[in-house]
């Protein structure tokens, strides 16, 4: 699995490539589709490296890829990454060494890359594919635990939980980028000891640390992706913010589960990472003893979990300073990249390019690795105070959260998957009250 692009003595010729804690060294070389900020550019793939983004659409046209390689950054030279994601392994990692050596330091293209350099601070990005489905799964046990313990405390883990990875569909429509702004969402809730629910701003807004996964080559209706197979058709990771309305979540989700809690946005961060730069980040899948063994279907000695760090940030309202809310890893995820892909197409249910899959809130073991406010304040009963005083059950307008990603091991470039934040505003309006 690990290739010269993994080495970690490679430089590149981009100097910024080489600062200490940049997200983007040479090893990593993610996606993303982005134009110069308040242009009527064309959107375009680009792939980051340092503080820059290399122009795709620029590159391919000085003609400095060749055979399958080519092929693969035609692709990404249009407005969406779907056709580049329909290409499938072979062809992204002839992308990725491509890229890798025209990257490098001394490679004879550099000057004539240089001018396909654009600075990240001077661009403004597009949610990377067009997003045919989107879908979200409740793979962390973790997560399972503490929210069960909140909306069913008689049987938090459901009996269901360590034998499939469950998830609901959800909404692409309002998949955005980003940065974009979340309007406070009204909604039809019911306090415990009211007769009759009301309809108005949700007052239980929270996040949801997540990573969001696209999908790279489907599968006809009718047929299935093979466990072992599954990560063939994964193209890449983002991070993803699944904003929720707890309050209308707790009045609406039985008996069919998440529906206007969850659908009124769903944040990603502009960078897709794929899984050969998360190559050498993999690690052992969590399992115990008491654990029930997986039906064969999901069943594998191959699939691996990975080890990628994921943090909250609060900036209340009115402040400048954040504060780190929590600070987990994926690697505690029970049900893994390949798991999601296979259990959803088990039924020979169709995926297609571009498709995008939420891995659901990932929380830790320990104390301060919860991925949501719902667990770090219990419900919205035990409040956060935060270093300034200010103190928070769930969040007020104004607020601001952002989510980081990064992958360390020794021996290897610590690589990261840039931001995903959004600011809280006011509700809009509501035409119905
Ligand atoms: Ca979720």
């Amino acid at each position: 699995m690990l290739n010269e692009t993994h080495d970690p003595g490679l430089r590149s010729w981009v100097l910024s490539a080489q600062q200490p804690g940049t997200d983007f060294p040479l090893q990593n070389l993610p996606y993303c589709v982005f134009r110069r900020s308040g242009s009527q550019e064309a959107w375009r793939g680009g792939v980051a490296i340092g503080d820059t983004i290399l122009d795709m659409a620029a590159a391919y046209a000085l003609g400095v890829f060749s055979s399958l390689a080519a092929e693969a950054a035609q692709t990404a030279c249009a407005s969406t990454l779907n056709g580049l994601m329909a290409l499938g392994p072979s062809a992204w990692s002839a992308l990725r060494l491509a890229l890798s050596r025209l990257l490098r330091d001394g490679a004879p293209e550099a000057a004539q890359l240089q001018a396909c350099l654009v600075a990240q601070v001077d661009a403004e990005y597009a949610v990377s594919a067009g997003i045919g489905d989107y879908t979200d799964f409740f793979t962390s046990q973790h997560h399972a635990l503490n929210a069960g313990r909140i909306f069913q405390p008689q049987n938090a883990l459901l009996p269901n939980f360590k034998w499939l990875p469950i998830g609901y569909h959800g909404r692409a429509s309002t998949v955005a980028i980003s940065g974009t702004a979340v309007a406070r969402p009204h909604g039809q809730t019911r306090a415990p000891e009211a007769a009759a629910p009301r309809f108005g701003p949700t007052q239980g807004l929270d996040y949801e640390v997540e990573l969001g996964i696209f999908v790279g080559p489907g599968n006809p209706q009718g047929t299935s992706i093979a466990l072992d197979d599954a990560e063939d058709h994964a193209f890449g990771l983002c991070l993803l913010n699944d904003w929720s309305a707890r309050d209308v979540q707790a009045w609406e989700s039985m008996p069919l589960g998440p529906f206007m809690a969850k659908n009124f946005l769903t944040s990603v961060s502009p960078w897709i990472v794929t899984l050969e730069a998360l190559a050498p980040f993999r690690v052992p899948l969590p399992r115990e003893a008491t654990d029930p063994p997986a039906l064969p279907y999901l069943q594998s000695q191959q699939v691996q979990a990975f080890d990628i760090q994921l943090e909250a940030w609060l900036t209340p309202q009115g402040e400048v300073h954040a504060t780190r809310l929590s600070h987990t890893s994926y690697r505690h995820a029970y049900w893994s990249v390949a798991h999601m892909l296979a259990q959803h197409t088990s039924n020979g249910c169709a995926l297609l390019p571009g498709d995008l899959l939420g891995t659901g809130t990932q929380s830790g073991p320990q104390p301060g690795e919860e991925g949501c406010l719902l667990e770090l304040t219990r419900g919205g009963q035990n409040l956060l105070t935060l270093p300034s005083g200010v103190q928070r059950g769930y969040l007020q307008d104004g607020d601001s959260v952002l989510l980081r990603g990064v992958c360390e091991r020794a021996g290897f470039a610590r690589i990261g998957f840039g931001e995903c934040h959004g600011q809280i505003v006011p509700a809009r309006p509501a035409i119905y009250l």
